[in-house]
Parts: C-alpha cells; structure tokens; sequence
C-alpha cells in the first residue's frame, strides 16, 4: 500500500502536523480543516476503514480520539466535538486508510450537517430492528 497518502504520513515520507503518535495510532491535523484543530486519528497500520479493522485497533483509534477531543476542547477552548469516520465512497470516504476525523466545534462556527429527518412506519422500523439483530455476530 506504498501509494497510500497517510502509509506515507506514518513513514514520514510526507509531511504532516503531528499531534500525537504512540506505537500504533497516530493523530495529526486535517490539511483542509473545516474547523481550527481539525484532527485526523489513524492506526499506522493500514486498513481501508473501520469496516475492515479489526476491533482492537477500532478500539485504540478511538481512545486515542478522545484524548484528542478533551485536548481540543481544553487547549483550543472549543464548546465540543463531532467524531466522524467515513467508510466507503458512498459515505464521503476519500482516502482508504481508516481514520477518524476529530472536528472541534466552536460557538458559533460555520459548519453544518444537514439531512432532512424522516420518519419509520411501525412495520418498517420493526423490519429494520429485526434484521440488523439478526445479522449481529
Ligand atoms: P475522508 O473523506 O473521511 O476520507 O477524509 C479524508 C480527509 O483527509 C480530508 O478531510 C482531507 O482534507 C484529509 N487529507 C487528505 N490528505 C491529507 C494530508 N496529506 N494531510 C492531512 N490531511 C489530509
Ligand atoms: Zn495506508
């Protein structure tokens, strides 16, 4: 996975604004940040997405998310967070490397996530319940 954006971020063949790194995460700043400290948390070993890792490594990521969201919120004085991962094109996945963006939120900021809400019938969300369940492992 040698043309990997963020393989090549871990190698340090790239640059980046590091924040963080221990033996497998590693956290550093979005080049194209919708808010100030915009964080990217990655695990140095490469995975497409949170579909694909496997759950310690979801895990570490995660913890490693936090921390970042409590230093953004005590270093930077943001008013909160949004942790977001994408997976896949269809989600707004651009690069396949898994990563979780940590985004600082301010009061007030410019960032919006809109979506119109809808709503279930009985059946509907009954037959949704019944075969996410099912497909649990
Ligand atoms: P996603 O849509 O979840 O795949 O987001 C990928 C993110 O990676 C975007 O927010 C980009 O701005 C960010 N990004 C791409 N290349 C770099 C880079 N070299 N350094 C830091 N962030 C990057
Ligand atoms: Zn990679």
């Amino acid at each position: 996975m040698s043309e990997c954006v963020f393989c090549r971020i871990v190698r340090g063949e790239l640059p980046s604004w590091k924040v963080y790194e221990d033996e497998e995460v590693m956290a550093f700043l979005d080049i194209n940040p919708a808010t100030p400290g915009h964080t990217l948390v990655i695990p140095k070993k490469h995975y497409r997405n949170i579909l694909d890792a496997p759950d310690e490594v979801v895990a570490k990521v995660f913890k490693v998310a936090k921390k970042i969201s409590e230093a953004v919120v005590n270093g930077l004085g943001a008013k909160g967070v949004n942790v977001i991962t994408n997976a896949e094109e269809v989600a707004g996945q651009v690069v396949f490397h898994f990563h979780v963006h940590v985004v600082p939120r301010y009061s007030p900021d410019e960032l919006r996530f809109e979506y119109t809400p809808k709503k279930y019938s009985e059946e509907e969300a009954e037959e949704i319940v019944k075969k996410i369940k099912s497909s649990l492992g």
